[in-house]
Order: structure tokens, then C-alpha cells, then sequence
């Protein structure tokens, strides 16, 4: 019976090695960290993780995880409404709520769940959906998995954004939907407009805040804070995977009768188990360290700069933001690919972005920086992509 898609799915992966696109995984031999052992022996400097604070493998994070699982144990075997919720989970979604400023979280296995769960349980055929043509996948699905009627605005283009609004005049719910940090160009959303918008259009606002989280605004509370409209979003998804420790989970938060609605009939929550306890009482902690002092953002900022401002005097196109993701265009895909072997051959490990993950031609090497870096690992790294650069006629 499997032989013909099995012939079928061999043409297909032929075909995809053949193109180029067949992605192969590294394999790490160590714990995610600034420097990381592979499995070809090496030590390599890290710069393509979502590890922005550096808390992938803190002491302080691992023992927190630890302790919880001697006490909480490993797994809770259910959903939550069954009986899969522990004291540490309504103490994760009231932390989480009071870092945020929102009224209420509710927690989900990954920010893909809760992106995924987000919009069928709130919005029907007559409310519209109006979102940012780069939004991540999770929310392209999210959406897909909702009868409500879509706009799609172009890329941070707010003039776009209010013809959606205005088309979706007769709706009954609008719903603005965007990522606060794009993960590919690393700039961020601009809220304000957007907020302004949404108050003019009578619309609520989604943000998805998975590469902001922990790292962006003066305190780590993500975009809202950074652009000073916390408070005015209704919708915030985001990840526990990126930098608030990097394990797995994720949340939607917001107004309170919102999330009340999702805990009874959001998919991915009902029908998907509880978050592990190890990961919650990680989480509490990363929540714990960030809520004590802005150190940690603040470095993984302070290493973006130092490493936007050093590339950019060396002549290479960086794309200009303000987050700990760095794209140094190279635009031929080829050659993005070679310069980042090259590099990985020079210590530095990190990854060229082609196409379909970014437009065709505008192939780049996102560089991602942590609180973890230090000075020298970032001017050696720089050094490095100098010396690539300049035997590839990059630069
Ligand atoms: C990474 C990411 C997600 C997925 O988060 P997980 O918790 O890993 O599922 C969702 N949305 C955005 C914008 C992301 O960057």
C-alpha cells in the first residue's frame, strides 16, 4: 500500500535537494548557550538562537526547573479542565498577567497553540480578521482555522491597514492582528498607529509578541512597553520559548472576558495536555529575575548595538531596527549559504536565510544576539564575517 506515495514523496525530497531547500539540522552536542559544542567537535560561537537573555541553560533557571519537578513531579497526564492544573499554573498565568499589564493569561503548550486558539472560539463569518501580510505562520493557521471574514494589509503599511478597516466597516468585530517584532527584518510593529487606528475604526488589537518578550521595552515587557501603549492591547500571544528561558509554552493574555472565553472553548487547551510543571516553575523564575532588575535586557541591547554599529562601519547592509535581530543582507541565495559555511569554518555559527522564508533575492544571514554574548565574542564574530566578507566580495 506505501509504495506509491512513498515514490512520490522520494521525487519530492529529490527535488527539494536538488533546489537547495532540503533543510539538514546541525546537531548541538552541548546545552543552548553563546558558545555550543556541534557534533563535528567543534566550539562554536552561537549567534542564531532566540536565547535574547541568555537564560537557555541559567543555573538559577535549571535548579528552578529542577526543584518544581521534585516537588510537582514530571507530568500532569491531562488537560487543564480535567485535572491538569496545579497551584504553579495559576501562579504562572497571574505572574505572567501582572508582568504584561494585562487582566488575565491563559496558558498553552507553544505560542503556535495559542495562536492557533486564539481567533475560531472569539470571532464568526460576520466579524473580520485584518492582518500584516508577514505575520508568522501560527497566526496565518490561527486564522485559516476561523470562518471570519480576512484582509491582509501589506507590510507595516498603515495606509493599507486603514482601507482594510474601512472595508471591514460592516463587521461585527474587527480584529487588527500583528507581530510586535517580524522575526525576518527583526523591526517592530508600529503600535501607536495601529493603536490609533483601532481606537478611530472601533477595532481591537492583536499582538504577537514571541521576539519581543523579555527582551524589548526598558523592563522586558515586550513592544507595548517600548512604544508606551501598555494597556491598549487586547490581544497579546507570545512564546516562553524564545528568551523567557527557551524551554516550551506559550500564552494569550489580555481582557479578562477574553481569555475566560478561550479557557472554555479554545482547541489547543482543551483538547492538548498541561504544560509540564518543570517548564512553569523555569518560567516563574525567568518572570522572577526579570521583574527584580532590567540588567538583562538591557545587555541583550547594548550587544545588538555594538554589533549593528560594527558591521554597518565595516560596510556590510544591515537592515536597520531596534531588536537583537541583526539581518546582514547578502541577497544571492548562493552566496548566503556559502558565507555562512564559511563562517561556521571560522567559529561562528549561523544560518543564511533564503527563499520562501524570506523574498526571492534578498537572501540574508540573520544575525541574533543575547545577553550572553560577550564583547570579545561579538568583535571576534565581526572580525569574522569582515574576513568572509572581504574573500567574497561581499563587501
Ligand atoms: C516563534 C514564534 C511563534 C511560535 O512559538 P512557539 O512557542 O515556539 O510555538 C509564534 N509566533 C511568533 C511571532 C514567533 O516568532
Amino acid at each position: 500500500m506505501y509504495g506509491k506515495i512513498k515514490n512520490d514523496l522520494q521525487v519530492t525530497l529529490k527535488k527539494l535537494k536538488e533546489q537547495g531547500l532540503y533543510k539538514t539540522e546541525r546537531i548541538i552536542t552541548s546545552s543552548q548557550s553563546s558558545a555550543i559544542s556541534i557534533s563535528t567537535g567543534e566550539t562554536v560561537f552561537n549567534f542564531c538562537s532566540n536565547n535574547y537573555l541568555g537564560l537557555a541553560n541559567h543555573p538559577d533557571v535549571v535548579k528552578a526547573a529542577q526543584d518544581v519537578m521534585n516537588k510537582w513531579g514530571f507530568g500532569l497526564s491531562s488537560v487543564r479542565f480535567i485535572c491538569g492544573t496545579q497551584q504553579i499554573h495559576k501562579e504562572l498565568e497571574e505572574k505572567v498577567s501582572e508582568f504584561l499589564g494585562t487582566e488575565d493569561t491563559i496558558l498553552y503548550c507553544a505560542c503556535f497553540d495559542a495562536n492557533g486558539g486564539v481567533f475560531e472560539p472569539l470571532l464568526g463569518p460576520d466579524s473580520a480578521i485584518i492582518s500584516d501580510e508577514l505575520n508568522h505562520a501560527s497566526i496565518i493557521d490561527g486564522v485559516r482555522l476561523c470562518k471570519a471574514q480576512r484582509f491582509r494589509y501589506k507590510h507595516s503599511n498603515m495606509e493599507e491597514l486603514e482601507q482594510c478597516l474601512k472595508d471591514a466597516h460592516e463587521a461585527t468585530y474587527r480584529i487588527i492582528v500583528t507581530d510586535g517584532v517580524f522575526s525576518m527584518d527583526g523591526d517592530m510593529a508600529k503600535l501607536p498607529e495601529i493603536v490609533a487606528l483601532a481606537e478611530k475604526y472601533d477595532s481591537l488589537v492583536m499582538v504577537d509578541d514571541s521576539h519581543a518578550t523579555g527582551y524589548i521595552g526598558k523592563t522586558g515587557r515586550g513592544t507595548a512597553e517600548h512604544f508606551g501603549v501598555l494597556g491598549k492591547i487586547d490581544i497579546i500571544t507570545t512564546t516562553f520559548g524564545k528568551a523567557m528561558g527557551g524551554g516550551n509554552g506559550g500564552c494569550t493574555s489580555g481582557r479578562k472576558e477574553i481569555i475566560d472565553m478561550l479557557r472554555q472553548r479554545s482547541r489547543p487547551y482543551l483538547f492538548s495536555n498541561t504544560l509540564a510543571p518543570a517548564t512553569v516553575g523555569a518560567t516563574l523564575k525567568v518572570i522572577e529575575m526579570l521583574s527584580g532588575s532590567s540588567e538583562l535586557p538591557a545587555k541583550t541591547m547594548a550587544n545588538a548595538d555594538r554589533f549593528r554599529s560594527k558591521m554597518e562601519a565595516a560596510g556590510f547592509d544591515i537592515v536597520k531596527g531596534g531588536t537583537a535581530i541583526v539581518p546582514v543582507m547578502i541577497y544571492d541565495e548562493p552566496l548566503a549559504i556559502k558565507f555562512a559555511d564559511e563562517l561556521l569554518k571560522e567559529g561562528v555559527y549561523v544560518i543564511g536565510f533564503c527563499f520562501p522564508v524570506v523574498p526571492r533575492g534578498k537572501a540574508r544571514i540573520r544575525v541574533q544576539l543575547s545577553a550572553a554574548h560577550t564583547f570579545e565574542q561579538i568583535d571576534k564574530t565581526v572580525n569574522a564575517f569582515i574576513k568572509v566578507g572581504k574573500n567574497l566580495n561581499v563587501i
